[in-house]
């Protein structure tokens, strides 16, 4: 009861509405029920939304017209707004995205002749403070909602199909969680966002396809392999636990051994799985022949491959890239030792879309010290 003496406006409340393009099969099935409908709606919605990439209701043609008139009323399917696209000399695509608040987050998309990659952020900012990456300089603002990571995808999708006049592919075939942010942070959102580009009606997307790169959280690389069916990559840069914590300071809370114990775990119930394995090429700090040879041998335990990244650099970055031949003599160690090696070509770096220079734009950081708690809280 108000003070008036009637709950007429207590009752009048407005029901936030709902987004519909982040919500997975699961999540579209028990909205349906709740509301009384058959489960099969979501199916139909879940293709009408991101396997046909329609966000009109009135398009939906196997849906009744009093569900549509029904939907239209209470549900959205918005996708997050480009802020601007650029596009590198080498056809890397990059776009920045308008998330509410006014920052911009970064989704990149990597073409080469038969393959597309999107690489997606999951956070606003990152609060790990990797010294080697600029997002880490941005600081942290906040998790993206599931709608803001599955809709990175849809937008670049709706994008690309614009571009007709490329010589090399246009179709997204693989995701990596490579952009802004430390995916396992923002736990239930990515899971809900990879759960749509896992699925038949979604995004039918391999599972070798999809890849979710950690800086390397123990607890939640289990609760991955528990609850999501998708690839793995470790950020590692560092054969011992003296320098990893060093570069990826996340390491003093699980230290290189607990981390690789994770990763046996990962892929323990399928031989044919492996861990990627990201190493940072950085001069005189991690690129000797001694680091390779290290490195051979932590990874004896573990079903992995590796893969070098040159340094990107960045305005006032501490570190430089190592040289092309020390790049080589690393990766031949490892080779030699009959580790499968790949050393990742950087693309994109004339509009800064290469690894780590993913800054986008973070604003209300003030309370910063203040999220980092909160998040220090979910590590
Ligand atoms: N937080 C996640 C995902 C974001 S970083 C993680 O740590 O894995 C994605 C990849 O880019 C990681 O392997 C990261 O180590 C790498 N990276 C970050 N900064 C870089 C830089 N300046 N040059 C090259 N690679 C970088």
């Amino acid at each position: 009861m108000n003070v008036l003496g009637n709950n007429k406006v207590e009752n009048a409340v407005i029901q936030p509405v709902t987004n519909l393009l982040g919500m997975d099969r699961k999540s579209l099935q028990d909205f349906f029920v709740a509301r009384g409908e058959a489960p099969y709606r979501a199916l139909q919605i879940l293709k009408w939304i991101h396997n046909r990439g329609i966000a009109d209701f009135n398009l939906m043609t196997d849906i009744s017209k009093n569900l549509r008139a029904s939907l239209q009323g209470n549900c959205i399917i918005q996708a997050p707004e480009v802020h601007s696209e650029h596009v590198a000399s080498d056809g890397t695509r990059k776009w920045l995205i308008a998330v509410p608040g006014g920052s911009l987050i970064e989704t990149v998309f990597i073409p080469e002749k038969k393959r597309g990659t999107l690489c997606i952020s999951s956070q606003v900012g990152c609060s790990l403070n990797c010294t080697f990456c600029s997002t880490a300089r941005q600081g942290f603002q906040r998790n993206l909602s599931a709608a803001e990571i599955i809709g990175q995808l849809w937008v670049a999708r709706d994008r690309l199909r614009t571009v007709t006049d490329s010589p090399l592919c246009t179709e997204i075939t693989n995701v990596v969680m490579m952009g802004m942010g430390e995916p396992l942070l923002n736990f239930d959102a990515v899971a809900v966002a990879l759960s749509i580009m896992r699925d038949e009606l979604g995004y039918a997307l391999p599972r070798r396809r999809v890849t979710v790169s950690t800086s390397g959280l123990v607890p939640a690389i289990d609760r991955l392999a528990a609850e999501c069916d998708v690839s793995l990559a470790v950020s590692l840069h560092a054969p011992t636990n003296d320098l990893r914590n060093v570069l990826v300071p996340i390491n003093k809370k699980y230290p290189i051994e607990e981390l690789l114990a994770a990763c046996r775990r990962y892929v323990s119930n399928n031989k044919r799985y492996f861990i990627t394995m990201e190493y940072v090429m950085l001069q005189g700090v991690n690129d000797s022949i001694e680091h390779a040879k290290r490195l051979v041998k932590i990874l004896r335990s573990v079903p992995s491959k590796v893969n070098l990244i040159p340094f990107n650099p960045f305005p006032n970055a501490p570190y430089q890239c190592s040289d092309e031949e020390t790049i080589l003599d690393f990766a031949n160690v490892l080779s030699d030792h009959d580790i499968v090696c790949t050393t990742r070509k950087t693309r994109g770096d004339d509009i800064d879309a290469a690894c780590g220079q993913l800054v986008g734009k973070v604003l209300d950081r003030t309370t910063r010290s203040e999220r980092y708690k909160q998040q220090e809280g979910a590590i």
